[in-house]
C-alpha cells in the first residue's frame, strides 16, 4: 500500500452547479460546501500563546487560516461585515473548541474607523497583537473596464488597498520583534482576467505593499510575506465574482484539474506565521495548483 496521497483526488473535484449570493456571499450556502479542514487540520503548537487578527476570517481563507491558527495554539480575532455573522459564529466556535479565545468583529473595513477599530479591539480583546493577516477583499467582475462604475473601482480599492494599508499602519505599534504579517495576493497579480481589472489591481498591490514593508520591517524583526493563492472555492466567487459560466467549470481549468478548498491554504498561512519561517520575508508563497507565477 503505498503512503502517497494524489493531489488531484486527495480533496474532492468542485463541480458547482448554477448558483448566485448576494456579496459578500456566506460559506452556509455554497453548493457544494468548501472544506475549511474542519474536520482534518492537525495543530502541532507552532503558535501557542499567539494572538492573531484575520481580516476576511470568517470564511473561505480566512476562515481555515483562523482554524488552523487556533489548533496551533493561538487566540484569534476575526473581522467581517455584519451580515456575515452566521460565519462567523462557525468559525469563533471552532476557535473555542480549541481551547483559544475567539473574537468577532463585526466592521466594514472600507472605512478608516473600521480600520482603526478592528486593530484597538483586537488589542483590547486579546491584550496585543502578534500576528497580522490582511486578507478581506471584495471581488465583484465586470464586462470590461467600459463598463466598470467609477463607484465600484473605488470601493475595491479602499476594501483590498487602503484597508490592508490602514489595519497594518494601526497595527504597527503593538507588533514586536517575531511578529509576522501576511497580506492575500492573487494568481491575478501575474495573469490577469479582462473582468477583474480593479481586483486584479489590488492584488499587485499586495504583492508590491508586502515587499516595500519587508523592506521596512525585517530589520526590525517583523517579517512581512503575502501568499498567492490560485482558484480556490469559497464564497468571494458566486457572489459576483465571476461570470456563471467560470463559477460552474471553477477550477478546473488548472494543472491539478479542479479547485482548491481553503484547508490547502491554512498550512502557507501557518508556516509564515511560525518560527518555521524565521528566515523568510519579502515573499510570496504562491499555492496555484500547478500554474506557474514569476
Ligand atoms: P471570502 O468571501 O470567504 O473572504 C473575503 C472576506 O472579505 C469576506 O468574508 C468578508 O468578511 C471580507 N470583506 C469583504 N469586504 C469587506 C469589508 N468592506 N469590510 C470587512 N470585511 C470585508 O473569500 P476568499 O476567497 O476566502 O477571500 C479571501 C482572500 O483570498 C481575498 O483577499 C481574496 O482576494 C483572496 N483570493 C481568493 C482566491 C479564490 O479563488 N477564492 C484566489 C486568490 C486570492
Ligand atoms: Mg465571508
Amino acid at each position: 500500500m503505498s503512503p502517497l496521497n494524489d493531489p488531484r483526488t486527495l480533496f474532492p473535484t468542485v463541480d458547482p452547479p448554477e448558483q448566485t449570493q448576494p456579496e459578500p456571499g456566506l460559506d452556509r450556502n455554497l453548493q457544494p460546501p468548501a472544506d475549511l479542514g474542519m474536520d482534518s487540520y492537525v495543530g502541532h503548537e507552532r503558535l501557542v500563546g499567539r494572538r492573531a487578527l484575520i481580516t476576511g476570517g470568517d470564511s473561505g481563507i480566512g476562515a481555515a487560516a483562523a482554524i488552523a491558527y487556533a489548533r496551533e495554539g493561538a487566540d484569534v480575532a476575526i473581522a467581517y461585515l455584519p451580515e456575515e455573522q452566521p460565519d462567523a459564529d462557525v468559525i469563533l466556535k471552532a476557535i473555542g473548541d480549541a481551547g483559544r479565545r475567539g473574537i468577532g468583529i463585526p466592521v466594514d473595513l472600507s472605512t478608516l474607523e473600521g480600520c482603526r477599530k478592528v486593530v484597538a479591539d483586537t488589542v483590547e480583546a486579546l491584550g496585543g497583537l502578534d500576528i497580522l493577516v490582511n486578507n478581506a477583499s471584495r471581488q465583484i467582475w465586470h464586462d470590461g473596464i467600459e463598463n466598470l462604475p467609477d463607484e465600484d473601482f473605488d470601493l475595491t480599492m479602499r476594501t483590498n488597498v487602503y484597508a490592508a494599508y490602514r489595519v497594518t499602519k494601526e497595527a504597527l505599534p503593538h507588533l514586536q520583534p517575531g511578529s509576522s504579517i501576511i497580506f492575500t495576493s492573487s494568481v491575478q497579480a501575474y495573469d490577469p482576467s479582462e473582468t477583474l481589472i480593479d481586483y486584479g489591481i489590488t492584488k499587485a498591490a499586495m504583492n508590491h505593499l508586502s515587499k516595500s514593508l519587508a523592506m521596512e520591517l525585517t530589520p526590525k524583526g517583523i517579517r512581512v510575506n503575502a501568499v498567492a493563492p490560485g482558484p480556490f472555492w469559497t464564497p468571494l466567487q458566486p457572489s459576483h465574482g465571476q461570470p456563471m459560466e467560470k463559477v460552474t467549470s471553477f477550477g478546473q481549468a488548472s494543472p491539478l484539474g479542479r479547485a482548491g478548498h481553503p484547508a490547502e491554504l491554512a498550512g502557507a498561512y501557518v508556516y509564515l506565521a511560525s518560527d518555521e519561517a524565521s528566515y523568510t520575508s519579502g515573499s510570496t508563497l504562491s499555492v496555484t495548483g500547478g500554474r506557474p507565477t514569476p
